[in-house]
């Protein structure tokens, strides 16, 4: 009776020690966390006093001024950040005269399918100084004819925001800096890759390739880079001329 008693009370502590085992593999599947969305590190290099940048479901927002926190002659004379630009064959608009204030709404992980779509002659994203970057393209054709009034920083204001798109230097001029963030939700990085420290040689018709970044903690992602061919006269580069990878 004593023995039986004791081989139950065993028997008892050994179901225990199963199911604390089995309940553990449940808990660490239960911390499934797939489909929670989460801030990119690479956000933090944007220009706060522009650009609100929160998360909306699976989906990043990303409010801006579109206000730049760099020098220009287009921020008109008397203005802090005013910069003399003889050279610039000036459009009739400055910053102040213009609203340059941009929202858009991106996947928060983009949709790398392998379909592409082309970009518009509009915002195609956002730089981190918090103004928009454009393509090659201007208004009614090519970029060459509209290239004189682009300013040091390979920007200018047409009808609407103050946008760049060539390199634009006063925060990536031959170097791996992050440049923005596309509509894709794919990120915009200079000429170089921080993963080489030199002019990345396995590129798409995008410009884009994987790898590490200096914001992805190690891990590989995929990215544009600013097209490394001298654009037109400009003596500088295009940003980016499509198409899309990430929709
Ligand atoms: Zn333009
Ligand atoms: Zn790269």
């Amino acid at each position: 009776m004593k023995n039986l008693l004791k081989l139950s009370s065993l028997l008892a502590v050994l179901v225990s020690i199963f199911m604390a085992c089995s309940s553990d593999n449940d808990s660490t599947d239960d911390d499934d966390d797939e489909g929670t969305a989460t801030l990119h590190a690479a956000f933090e290099a944007f220009n706060t006093d522009a650009t609100t940048i929160y998360l909306d479901g699976s989906n990043v927002v990303i409010e801006t001024t579109g206000l730049p926190d760099h020098e220009t002659v287009y921020w008109g004379e008397g203005n802090a950040l005013y910069r003399e630009e003889p050279g610039v064959a000036l459009t009739p608009s400055i910053m102040t005269s213009n609203n340059n204030a941009v929202t858009i709404t991106v996947d928060a992980t983009p949709n790398l399918t392998g379909n592409t779509v082309s970009t518009q002659v509009n915002t195609i994203g956002i730089a981190v100084s918090g103004s928009s970057l454009f393509n090659d393209q201007e208004g009614n054709g090519a970029l060459d004819a509209a290239a004189a009034s682009l300013d040091w920083t390979g920007a200018h204001i047409g009808p609407g925001v103050y946008h760049y798109h060539l390199e634009p230097k006063a925060f990536s001029d031959d170097d791996d800096n992050l440049v923005g963030i596309l509509l894709d939700g794919v990120f915009l990085y200079g000429r170089k890759c921080n993963s080489t420290g030199t002019y990345p040689t396995d590129l798409d018709a995008s410009g884009g390739h994987t790898s590490t970044t200096q914001y992805t903690d190690g891990q590989e992602e995929y990215h544009y880079h600013i097209i490394n061919e001298i654009y037109s006269t400009t003596g500088s580069y295009l940003a980016f001329a499509g198409p899309y990878q990430g929709y």
